[in-house]
């Protein structure tokens, strides 16, 4: 799934985190979660991590980032660091070590870039809810 889409439900598994200490978990299932569902990939590195800094933005700006929040931004991004290292040709596939992304959970197909517009807007609707939430 898209860097921005881990950041929008990262941000909600943080808000509905009873504890702090439970948000980094969530966050980390949010990311699996998103990843076994069909999704398209921005294949720029550039681009995903831009549109990741808007969400985080949008949540910053939008009054919602508590330390939950961003734990649960923070662990939901950080399983795909290893997919820049592998785009960027530092590890290899098989170095991976993420279950998702070792295929030891399934993936989810790839779809065409026609999902975008799903995922921005699943996003945007995510984003807009947690920030009418934190007012
Ligand atoms: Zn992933």
């Amino acid at each position: 799934m898209c860097l921005f889409t881990h950041v929008a439900f990262g941000a909600i598994a943080g808000a509905i985190s009873p504890t702090p200490y439970l948000a980094p978990f969530l966050g980390l299932a949010s990311h699996i979660g998103l990843d076994v569902i069909p999704h398209h990939d921005i294949d720029r590195m550039r681009t995903e991590i831009l549109l990741a800094a808007a969400a985080v933005a949008a949540v910053a700006i939008g009054g919602a980032l508590s330390l939950k929040v961003a734990l649960g931004i923070a662990f939901a991004l950080i399983p795909d660091i290893e997919n820049l290292l592998w785009k960027l040709g530092t590890i290899r596939d098989d170095q991976k070590i993420f279950p998702g992304h070792r295929r030891l959970i399934p993936h989810g197909m790839v779809l065409g870039k026609s999902n975008l517009i799903l995922q921005f807007a699943a996003s945007a609707v995510a984003i807009a809810l947690l920030i009418r939430r934190s007012v």
